[in-house]
């Protein structure tokens, strides 16, 4: 288990520490050792920056007008003032760490300030949660090993990984105006594609629709145009996590992709959960990188960073579940597609941020990069439908006794992540959800 330098880990991970806001303590997603950053609207205002606290969420520009917010941390919150989290995110960890240790002391049972909480919070079902920021560019990689080789092997059973892949984390632009927050449903795309048994290709509603169980990462300091962030300093400039469906519809990707990669096929959709997970919140998860397999090339130099490789990676157990009209019809709970875990990158963040800017590309505060479908070595660890099924092959027999091979309008998809530890509160990113809509 982690060996890495454990400086991170402070008076905020305590488990012992119990909060004052009622259903915090044991929350499965938001105990007071999360306190995830977002932006939400109450029923009746403007959007405006939170934090997730069990089932509430608490007004940051409330707490500040009230005056319980001091120094960074209220430099942190003045920053987010718009409604828009990247001014926030922009600051980097200082502010940010000095936020959560401010909060942290606001909320706890024994707070000499706790008989003014209260009046911060909102309940979060009444809440709407919108994205935490204005995303100026998404960045899709393809660093989940076990992705990488199941889909390679079903187009090049002999050679699944291409020569480059495990020389650089692959990713390609994707498009950041179509990314939406959990709960948004999801229309069907209508695209091009060319069925085998056909001559011709032909437009329509995509009959291969398909989920991708992936991390995002949320960019906070950027770089300048020119200059790249060294592998050793790429963990500086991530200001936090979610989860990222990457929506895939593998019958016009199919067709399209060769020889630019994704694009329709992708671009119609992408949802994430709508909570910045910190990487002060995630530090009692971080674990070294594995060990490449014997015989695997080293990185070159600018890509590899021994502190990177001893606490780069994160163990964060990941599920999928789909419910169906249907399903939901006889009031029966989600069946759980998949398992997996986040350790199963080739590449870290880290290392997919030095690459992203090693030719000079400038990334900015609120840009978000997914690392591309995390799925594990076991057949039940399979991140998408077209794993899982074999590219249609191989039907998923739901629990209640339908079958997928691909999405069907009315499915809902709900991606989870959770990082557990013994001696450590469990925390959970919340849900990523959206159901299917057909074409309209
Ligand atoms: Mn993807």
């Amino acid at each position: 288990m982690p060996t890495a330098d454990r400086t991170d880990l402070d008076h905020t991970h305590d488990p012992g520490v119990r909060c004052g806001v009622p259903g915090a303590d044991g929350h499965p997603d938001f105990p007071i050792q999360n306190l995830p950053l977002g932006v939400f609207s109450p029923a009746d205002g403007a959007r405006r920056a939170g934090v997730a606290i069990g089932d509430h969420v608490l007004d940051l520009a409330a707490a500040h007008a009230a005056g319980l917010l001091t120094d960074e941390a209220a430099r942190a919150v003045a920053a987010a003032e718009s409604g828009d989290l990247a001014g926030m995110l922009a600051l980097g960890a200082g502010p940010r760490r000095a936020l959560r240790h401010r909060l942290f002391a606001l909320l706890r049972a024994d707070s000499p300030d706790r008989d003014r909480v209260p009046a911060l919070l909102h309940e979060a079902g009444a809440c709407t949660l919108h994205l935490p920021a204005r995303i100026g560019d998404y960045t899709d990689f393809f660093v989940g090993i076990h992705h990488a080789m199941n889909t390679g092997r079903q187009f090049r059973p002999d050679q699944p990984l291409l020569p480059n892949y495990k020389h650089l984390p692959v990713g390609y632009h994707g498009r950041a105006s179509s990314i939406r927050p959990s709960g948004t449903p999801v229309r069907r795309p209508r695209g091009q594609a060319k069925p085998p048994h056909l001559d011709a290709p032909v437009f329509g509603p995509s009959r291969r629709l398909d989920y991708e169980l992936e991390l995002g990462v949320w960019i906070g300091p950027g770089n300048e145009l020119g200059n790249p962030v060294p592998v050793a300093e790429a963990a500086d400039r991530i200001a936090g996590f979610c989860l990222l469906n990457d929506w895939s519809a593998r019958d016009i990707q199919g067709w399209e992709y060769q020889p630019l990669g994704p694009f329709l096929a992708k671009s119609f959709a992408t949802t994430i959960s709508p909570w910045i997970v910190t990487p002060e919140a995630l530090a009692p998860f971080r674990i070294p990188q594995a060990p490449r397999p014997d015989g695997d090339p080293t990185p070159l130099p600018h890509l590899l960073d021994p502190a990177d490789q001893a606490g780069g990676a994160l163990d964060l157990d990941l599920e999928v579940l789909l419910s169906t009209a249907s399903s939901r019809e006889a009031g029966l709970p989600p069946h759980r597609v998949a398992r997996s875990n986040a350790r199963h990158m080739y590449w870290t963040v880290a290392q997919m941020v030095a690459h992203h800017t090693s030719g000079g590309c400038n990334l900015r505060p609120g840009d978000l990069l997914g690392t591309g479908t995390l799925s594990g070595p076991e057949p039940e660890a399979c991140g998408s439908l077209l794993e899982t099924t074999e590219g249609g092959k191989a039907p998923l027999r739901l629990a209640h006794g339908e079958e997928r091979r691909f999405l069907e309008d009315g499915d809902e998809v709900i991606l989870t992540a959770h990082g557990r530890r013994e001696g450590f509160a469990p925390i959970g990113f919340g849900p990523c959800r959206a159901v299917v809509l057909p074409t309209p």
